[in-house]
C-alpha cells in the first residue's frame, strides 16, 4: 500500500459510508486530513515531501484555504522558509482577512489537504492573482480528483480513485443510506 494511504488508514481518516464532501458532490469515501494532521510526525512527514517538491521555486508564501490546509500550509512553508497564510469565506467569497498579505511578485505556492473538484483551490488562485503575485504550483496531500487541471504546476503525494456522485445520480441515495456532512459530527476510528 502507497505510504501516504496507510498512514490515513492507520490514523483512521479513509472514511466509508455516504457523504456529502465540500464541493457538493456525494461519495462512498471520505478523507478526514485533519486526523492525520493531528499528528506532527505526520504532518511534517507529509509536508516535507511536498515543499521537497517544490524547493527550488523560491516561494515566499504558501497559502491554503481553511481550515483543512492550515496546517499544510504552515508545516510546507516552515520548509520552505517561507511565509505561511490562509484564506478563508466571508459571505461566501474566499479573501485574506487577519491582517494578512501578499506583496506584488511574490512567488506563492498554493496547497490544499485532499482536491477533490478544485473549486477551492481556484477560489485561492483568485485571490492570489488579485495581489498581482507569481503562482509558482499548487501541492496537495490526496488528489481524489476525476482529472483535475490548473494552469499552473500541480503535484499531489498521491492520486486515488474513488466514486463520487453528482447528488441527482448518486447510487447511495438511490439506496436510501442516510448521509453524512463529514466535521459535523464526532467520528469514531
Ligand atoms: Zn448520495
Amino acid at each position: 500500500m502507497n505510504e501516504i494511504l496507510r498512514i490515513y488508514e492507520e490514523t483512521g481518516a479513509i472514511k466509508k459510508g455516504h457523504f456529502l464532501l465540500s464541493s457538493g458532490l456525494h461519495s462512498d469515501t471520505y478523507f478526514q486530513s485533519a486526523l492525520v494532521l493531528q499528528y506532527p510526525k505526520y504532518s511534517e512527514f507529509l509536508c516535507k515531501s511536498l515543499a521537497n517538491h517544490f524547493k527550488n521555486y523560491k516561494i515566499d508564501v504558501v497559502v491554503g484555504p481553511a481550515i483543512g490546509a492550515i496546517i499544510v500550509a504552515y508545516e510546507t512553508a516552515k520548509f520552505l522558509n517561507a511565509r505561511a497564510i490562509f484564506t478563508e469565506r466571508e459571505n461566501g467569497i474566499m479573501k485574506l482577512r487577519r491582517g494578512f498579505y501578499i506583496n506584488e511578485n511574490e512567488n506563492i505556492l498554493i496547497v490544499e489537504d485532499v482536491i477533490t473538484t478544485g473549486s477551492s483551490t481556484n477560489e485561492v488562485i483568485e485571490v492570489v492573482k488579485s495581489y498581482n503575485a507569481n503562482i509558482v504550483g499548487i501541492g496537495c496531500l490526496i488528489d481524489r480528483s476525476e482529472n483535475v487541471k490548473f494552469d499552473y504546476p500541480f503535484y499531489s503525494l498521491v492520486k486515488v480513485i474513488v466514486k463520487t456522485y453528482r447528488p441527482e445520480n448518486c447510487e447511495l441515495c438511490a439506496l436510501k443510506i442516510p448521509i453524512e456532512k463529514p466535521g459535523s459530527k464526532e467520528w469514531k476510528k
